[in-house]
């Protein structure tokens, strides 16, 4: 089962109450998120749906997922010491751009809304 390939785009849209916001990939609507107050006027940039049910399913998946991910990721950044040798990419201060710890600690703060 294969999601719908990231990066993920997204584009807030206008709402009289509220937040919405829709996600997608090449024109392709992956989830769509709202506050409250439904409103006619939604305007969405991603006009095309899943092509199958199964990648529809996987997109499904991977964003019922995400707060379990979100989770294991402080888990394995909060066990990280940033004055200890890291032991994944044992750099002694800090960690490698690629490092996993790192990836992680990027994850963290986009979920998070701070990049
Ligand atoms: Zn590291």
């Amino acid at each position: 089962m294969s999601h719908t390939p990231g990066p993920w785009g997204y584009s807030a849209i206008p709402w009289e109450e509220g937040f919405g916001a829709s996600f997608g990939h090449d024109g392709k609507l992956v989830a769509f998120v709202y506050g409250h107050e439904s409103s006619d006027e939604i305007t969405l940039l991603f006009q095309d749906v899943p092509e199958t049910d199964e990648e529809a399913r996987a997109n499904f998946a991977l964003l019922k997922a995400a707060p379990d991910l979100l989770e294991a990721c402080r888990v394995l950044v909060s066990e990280r010491d940033a004055d200890v040798k890291c032991p994944v990419c044992m750099e002694d201060s800090g960690c490698l751009l690629d490092c996993p710890v790192q990836l992680a600690r990027v994850a963290i703060a986009k979920a998070e809304g701070r990049s």
